[in-house]
């Protein structure tokens, strides 16, 4: 099994937003890495996106210390979290819910197990390519899966930014798909919110690896970018790259 040095780097950038509701975890001892993007509104949104930092490394720890294997430990960190986020919405005045995404990434025994729930997305960038890892829960997305909508009406949808998936999800069903893929040397992997990926393209992705060997300078560059072209949410991005140990 090949091991890999990880080098990262991080971003988040409240952006014209009078609050940053973006959370991120890098955590280097796990190899755990998490992006969550707060829903709600005043002060809602920081709770929920809080509370999907502070819990899901919690339990994935507490899960892999047992024994558990890797993909059962992060479906069962995003419930517990979910669960946790459903409780304390119950406590807000009626129709005022919270919620949040949460994309996470956990390097453990040779592989990469991905999970998403919302809209924030995992790519990764292998030998120029790119590719989406994660699935949006939008209803416009799930519109563009039944063949409903084509991709580009999809990006003008008013569905577009409504998420059936999320954490603080009344009824989650099955939880989060874990996906796990194995790394190669020179991948580079990214997790981030959609104040960001609305303003980055394919392009951007695929170029980054060869003008930027350092993650951070590129996580910084990325955010830049996303702001510089517009974004008025909230931006923020995690880079993993995977060097040859
Ligand atoms: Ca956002």
């Amino acid at each position: 099994m090949a091991d890999f040095v990880l080098r990262v780097g991080s971003r988040s950038a409240q952006g014209v937003r009078p609050n940053n509701e973006d959370r991120l975890v890098v955590d280097m001892d796990q190899r755990l890495f998490v992006v969550a993007d707060g829903m709600g509104g005043q002060e809602r949104g920081e709770i929920a996106s809080g509370m999907a930092v502070d819990i899901i490394p919690r339990v994935v720890q507490d899960r892999l210390a047992h024994q558990e294997n890797a993909e059962r430990a992060v479906n069962e960190a995003l419930r517990e979290a979910n669960d946790a986020i459903v409780d304390a919405g119950k406590n807000q005045p009626f129709g005022r819910r919270m919620g949040t995404t949460a994309v996470c990434a956990l390097h453990q025994n040779g592989k990469v197990y991905i999970a998403g729930l919302g809209d924030s997305r995992a790519y990764l960038i292998r030998n120029n390519r790119v590719e989406q890892l994660t699935v949006d829960h939008s209803v416009a997305q799930a519109l563009v899966l039944t063949g409903a909508l084509t991709a580009e009406e999809a990006k003008n949808s008013p569905y577009q930014h409504v998420l059936h998936k999320f954490l603080g999800c009344t009824n989650l069903m099955d939880g989060a798909e874990v996906k796990p893929f194995i790394p190669e040397a020179g991948d580079r992997l990214l997790l981030a919110s959609d104040g960001l990926t609305n303003h980055i393209t394919e392009d951007d992705l695929q170029s980054g690896p060869q003008r930027f060997t350092d993650p951070q300078v590129w996580a910084d560059y990325l955010v830049d970018t996303a702001l510089g072209r517009g974004s008025r949410d909230n931006v923020t991005c995690i880079v993993v790259v995977f060097d040859a140990a």
